[in-house]
C-alpha cells in the first residue's frame, strides 16, 4: 500500500468537531469590528517576497528565517504572507483608498511562519486584525485596545491583561539606539550570536531576544523613557488618560518592543498566564512609517493582530467552546421510488424553510440502521417514508429526544407543520 500522506509539520486540519468554536470566533469578531465602523479586506495569501523585506524590514527573525519563499515559474521571488498588514497598506495603495480619507479595516485569515512548531506556535495559523490609516492621534490606539478588551468581554474570556509601552518618535528612537549600542558594544561579552549580529542592523530587537541567558543584560539595560521627547510623552499621556477613563486597566512594560521594525509611538500587547510560553494573544500599535514605505504618502497608521488558535484554545480551556450541533430534522426513507419522494418533499420544506438543517437518508438500508444514523446526527425529528407511508401518501413524525408520541401527517400538511412540531 502506499504510504499515506500527512498534513505538514506545524499545520493543521480543523476538523468539524473543532468548527463551532472558530465559527463562533470568526462571527462575534466579524459583528464587532463591524459594529465599531471597521470594514473588511481580503487580500491574496501569496505577495512578492520585497513586500515583507521593505515592510516587515530585512533584519527580523521573520523575513530572516520564518517565510515560505520560493520561486515561481516566472523567476519572481514570492512568500506566503507571514502576516496580514503589510498587504492590506499596499492593496489600500493600489486601490487609492488612503488618498485625502480615513480607513478603518478588518481582516482575517491564514499566515505562515517557519517557526519551531509547539503548543500556541504554528506554521499555518490564523489572525484576526484591525487597521485605521490617517489618524494622527492616541484616540485611534485608545479604539483599538477597546475593540480588543470587548473582544474578550464577548467572548467570556478574562484573564487577558494588556500591557503598553512608546516607542517614541523615530527622532527618539534613533537616541535611544544610540545609547543602547553603547551600553551593549560595553557588555559585548555577554551577547549570543543572534544579538551580537544585531547590534549592527537593528539594536533594538536584541531587547526582543527570547534568550533565557541574554535576559539579565537585557533587564539591566537602559529604557527608552528616558529618550522620549515632549511630543512623544504627550501623545502616550493621551492614550493612558483615554483608557484611564474608559476604565481600561494596563501595565506600562519599559521592555515591550514589539518584534516588527515598522511601529512606532504606542505599542501594546493583551498577554495571558493561562496558555503557558505562548501567552501573547493580541499584539499591535502605530506605525506611521509604513505607507511611506511602501510607495504611497506618508500617513497614519495603528493596528493590531491577534492570534486566533491560542485564542480557541483559551475558549476550549475555559469551557467557553460552544458544542457540535446536530442536524434538526433526519429524513428516513425506504421502498419502492422511497429516494424520489424523499428527495422532492425535503425540497419543498427547503423552500419554506431555508435555516432547518434537514439531512435526506441516502444510501438505502434497512430501517433498523437509518434510525441510528438518524439517532446519532442529533436531529430532535425523524421523519419517515415507509412502505405504507408512501402508499397513504403521509409521513410518520418520531421524536427523538422528546417522550412524545409518534404522529402522522400527509405529506403536504407535514411542510408547515414542521415548524411547530419542532418548537
Ligand atoms: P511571538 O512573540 O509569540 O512570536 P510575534 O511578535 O511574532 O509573536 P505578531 O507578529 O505580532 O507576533 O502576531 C500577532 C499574534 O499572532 C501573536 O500575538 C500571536 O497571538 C499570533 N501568532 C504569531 N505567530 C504565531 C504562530 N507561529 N503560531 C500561532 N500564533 C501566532
Ligand atoms: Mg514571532
Amino acid at each position: 500500500m502506499a504510504d499515506q500522506l500527512q498534513v505538514i509539520r506545524g499545520m493543521h486540519d480543523i476538523l468539524p468537531a473543532e468548527m463551532p468554536a472558530w465559527n463562533r470566533l470568526e462571527d462575534e469578531y466579524r459583528i464587532l469590528a463591524e459594529s465599531y465602523g471597521y470594514r473588511q479586506i481580503r487580500t491574496p495569501i501569496v505577495e512578492k517576497t520585497a513586500l515583507f523585506a521593505r515592510s516587515i524590514g530585512a533584519v527580523t527573525d521573520i523575513v530572516e528565517k520564518e517565510m515560505y519563499s520560493f520561486e515561481d515559474r516566472n523567476g519572481d521571488s514570492l512568500s506566503l504572507r507571514p502576516e496580514n498588514t503589510a498587504s492590506v497598506v499596499r492593496a489600500c495603495l493600489q486601490a487609492g483608498l488612503l488618498q485625502d480619507q480615513q480607513q478603518r479595516l478588518w481582516y482575517c485569515g491564514p499566515m505562515f511562519r517557519h517557526e519551531r512548531p509547539q503548543k500556541g506556535r504554528y506554521r499555518q495559523f490564523h489572525q484576526f486584525g484591525a487597521e485605521a490609516f490617517g489618524i494622527a492621534s492616541a484616540d485611534i490606539e485608545a479604539e483599538l485596545i477597546l475593540l480588543a478588551a470587548r473582544f474578550w468581554k464577548r467572548l467570556g474570556l478574562d484573564d487577558i491583561a494588556l500591557q503598553i509601552n512608546s516607542l517614541g518618535s523615530s527622532a527618539c528612537r534613533q537616541q535611544f539606539r544610540s545609547i543602547l549600542v553603547e551600553y551593549f558594544r560595553d557588555h559585548h561579552t555577554e551577547l549570543d550570536e543572534d544579538s551580537e549580529r544585531r547590534l549592527e542592523t537593528n539594536p533594538l530587537r536584541i531587547l526582543d531576544s527570547k534568550n533565557p541567558e541574554m535576559q539579565d543584560l537585557i533587564e539591566a539595560a537602559p529604557t527608552l523613557q528616558d529618550s522620549l521627547g515632549a511630543e512623544s510623552l504627550d501623545h502616550f499621556n493621551e492614550l493612558r488618560d483615554i483608557l484611564d477613563q474608559t476604565g481600561v486597566s494596563y501595565q506600562v512594560n519599559q521592555r515591550l518592543v514589539r518584534g516588527l521594525d515598522y511601529y512606532c509611538h504606542t505599542v501594546f500587547e493583551w498577554v495571558t498566564e493561562t496558555l503557558g510560553a505562548q501567552g501573547t494573544v493580541c499584539a499591535g500599535g502605530r506605525y506611521d512609517g509604513l505607507v511611506e514605505q511602501l510607495g504611497g504618502k506618508a500617513n497614519f497608521a495603528a493596528g493590531f493582530s491577534m492570534g486566533c488558535e491560542r485564542l480557541i484554545s483559551m475558549l476550549i480551556d475555559q469551557g467557553q467552546s460552544p458544542p457540535e450541533a446536530g442536524c434538526d430534522v433526519y429524513l428516513v426513507n425506504r421502498g419502492v421510488n422511497s429516494a424520489a419522494v424523499a428527495q422532492s418533499l425535503a425540497e419543498t420544506i427547503r423552500e419554506l424553510m431555508p435555516r432547518l438543517e434537514l439531512v435526506v437518508h441516502a444510501g438505502a438500508g434497512s430501517f433498523k440502521s437509518q434510525m441510528r444514523k438518524a439517532d446519532k446526527s442529533g436531529a430532535r425529528i425523524a421523519l419517515i417514508l415507509g412502505e405504507s407511508e408512501l402508499t397513504a401518501g403521509t409521513v410518520a413524525v418520531k421524536f427523538l429526544r422528546q417522550e412524545k408520541a409518534q404522529a402522522e401527517f400527509s405529506q403536504a400538511e407535514i411542510v408547515t407543520q414542521l415548524a411547530s412540531l419542532l418548537n
